[in-house]
């Protein structure tokens, strides 16, 4: 994905000094200093979206699958686009006083099934294309886990590392007071995706609570358990690509985990949780990368040293003992099974035909695309598709909103055992449908979630 460069603070304010002077105003205390407002802002027109437009490759994914399960056009169309889509601008008073504009985004893809659910994104790079895809597989990944619950998706366009602590508070509180009128408990409920954490989903609810004057702590998942979080977020979206491939490896292809290589891309929170449980059920971790670069060892990694080291030095390169790789290095390396858990549009048609690896599990959301699909089915790569692998985020998010609606919280053992009972049942229906007729993962689980929200649909009809 190529990078845009970003106002940085120090490029900020030098504009602002320049552009604004400092005059006096008579309505502020004397000696008070206003804000300056900022000429640059972190808005970026919609034509940097990367080269393979993750909307496009949404939509196509769909169109193909409409097409194996003869989906009537009407319901393609309603699919095919999102409800509902807000865009908004605003300020964020900067530690250095002056004002800089941000643009965020909320797109809610479908409301049949309940309320939207999906995260929030801060990335320098953030489309409203972006989050229009991200939001179209929310909806699959909910269906497809049986959730009552439509997809969305949403975010800012800012490069989290470039702000203090107060201008991230600062940012998310406002972004959070402009997009209010759009979520909450039964309309839409954000939760944490890349550049966005627990910290963040606390101020976003301590926002939303402030507006109605009464704690609402089911307004987002994926918040501290102080604040009405649940155990086993944090690792559950890593636990649950473990748990899938785990038993896809076995049942598919005979192989236990033990015996398995693993390569991953991206270190946050999937990819780290995912090399983590991996390695804790006996695969050998050989590659792991995140933004500036890869790490490789033919022994293996124990990831929890790995993430020790990442947090002291703000990446895994470097680590000691290890080969350095680069990302698409990473990628193309032979191992058993390669996990994409970075961001969407990594495997392309360019790269499709130098994987090595005999199994993709798909942490990151939309990390393969159709052209790269067809190269690797005709390989024999099995792709495990994201809307099944990495959904053990939102199966315990629903959790987690369940929890905080009634105000009873599960113990972590119950957590996991409901969430691998959720995963393997799917995991299950899917398998038959595959054996059934023979299609590939990936569109098996597309038409198992598309029939469901098609008969809900269906039941409902069309308003009004
Ligand atoms: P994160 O911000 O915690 O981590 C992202 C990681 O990817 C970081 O290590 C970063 O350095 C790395 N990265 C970014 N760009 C990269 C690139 N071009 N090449 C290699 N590495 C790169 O984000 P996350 O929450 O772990 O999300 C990762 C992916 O998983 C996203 O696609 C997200 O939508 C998806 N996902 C997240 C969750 C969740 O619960 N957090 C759930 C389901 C799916």
């Amino acid at each position: 994905m190529a990078k845009n460069s970003t106002p940085t603070k120090a490029a900020t304010s030098e504009s602002v000094a320049a552009s604004n002077g400092h005059d006096a105003n008579p309505h502020l205390p004397s000696g008070a200093q206003p804000p300056r407002i900022d000429v640059t802002s972190n808005s970026r027109p919609e034509t940097s979206v990367p080269s393979v437009s993750a909307y496009a490759v949404a939509q196509s994914q769909l169109d193909k699958v409409a097409e194996s399960m003869n989906l009537e056009p009407d319901m393609l169309a309603l699919l095919r686009v999102p409800q509902r889509e807000l865009i908004v601008h605003f300020p964020v008073v900067m530690d250095e006083g002056n004002v800089q504009m941000f643009t965020g985004f909320r797109v809610q893809h479908n409301t049949t099934l309940g309320p939207t659910k999906g995260g929030i994104r801060y990335h320098p790079d953030l489309t409203l294309d972006e989050c229009r895809a991200l939001a179209m597989w929310m909806t699959w990944k909910c269906a497809l886990m049986n959730l009552p619950y439509g997809g969305a998706k949403g975010g800012v366009i800012v490069d989290p590392k470039q702000l203090s602590q107060r201008e991230l508070r600062g940012l998310t509180r406002r972004y959070t007071s402009e997009i209010a009128p759009f979520i909450g408990p039964e309309k839409d409920i954000p939760a944490p995706d890349v550049g966005t954490n627990a910290q963040i989903m606390a101020w976003m609810m301590d926002t939303y609570s402030m507006h109605r004057g009464y704690s609402v702590s089911a307004v987002v998942t994926g918040k501290p358990i102080a604040v009405g979080g649940t155990a086993g977020r944090e690792y559950a979206t890593g636990l649950g690509v473990t748990y899938t491939t785990r038993a896809l490896l076995k049942s598919r292809m005979g192989q236990s985990i033990e015996d398995v290589t693993v390569a991953v891309q991206g270190f946050g929170n999937v990819g780290s949780w995912t090399a983590r449980t991996m390695y804790e059920r006996g695969a050998t971790v050989v590659a792991v990368s995140d933004v500036m670069g890869g790490v490789y060892s033919p022994k293996g990694f124990d990831p929890r040293h790995l993430k020790a080291f990442a947090a002291e030095n703000g990446t895994v390169v470097g680590y000691p003992g290890s080969d350095t790789l680069t990302n698409e290095e990473v990628l193309e390396l032979k191992v058993d099974v390669l996990v994409p858990a970075a961001m969407e549009g990594q495997i392309t048609g360019q790269n499709a035909d130098k994987i090595q690896a005999r199994v993709i599990a798909e942490g990151a959301n939309g990390p393969t695309t159709p052209e790269a699909d067809l190269i690797l089915n005709d390989k024999g790569v099995m792709i495990i598709p994201d809307i099944l692998c990495n959904a053990g985020g939102v199966v315990v998010s629903y959790f987690e909103w369940v929890q905080d609606l009634q105000a009873f919280f599960w113990d972590e053992s119950e957590i996991r055992r409901q969430m691998e009972r959720k995963l393997l049942t799917n995991l299950e229906e899917l398998t038959g449908v595959v054996v059934r007729t023979g299609v590939d993962l990936r569109t098996a689980a597309y038409t198992v979630a598309i029939q469901r929200i098609v008969e809900a649909t269906k039941l409902r009809g069309i308003y009004p």
